[in-house]
């Protein structure tokens, strides 16, 4: 079960990291000279940062998992050390606390 879930977790990461390359490939992709146009592309950029940023995080929550899996600490809420529950984690599998502690 925890093997199924942690080579989910690596397939996740390995997906997440090839789309940050994709978006890295469209910032290097080529410029307008229009200025009207370097505008709207500016603004493709913040989606992008966005993007990428939500990426790296979701890539770090999934980082944690594997980790708290390797120590035995995985499905425990980090702060009151409590279980959390099957659904909560199916429905996340990388939460790291409890619903009443998520808040
Ligand atoms: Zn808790």
């Amino acid at each position: 079960m925890t093997e199924q879930l942690k080579s989910q977790f690596t397939e996740r990461i390995i997906e997440l990291q090839q789309r940050i390359s994709s978006i890295h490939k469209d910032f290097a992709g080529g410029r307008h000279a229009d200025w009207s146009e370097q505008a709207g592309e500016r603004e493709n950029d913040e989606v992008l940062n966005a993007l990428e940023s939500e990426a790296k995080v979701e890539i770090q929550h999934l980082a944690n998992a594997i980790t708290r899996m390797g120590n035995g600490s995985y499905g425990i809420c980090q702060t009151c050390g409590e279980e959390i529950s099957q659904q909560r984690l199916q429905v996340q599998p990388a939460a790291e606390k409890c619903i009443q502690c998520a808040d």
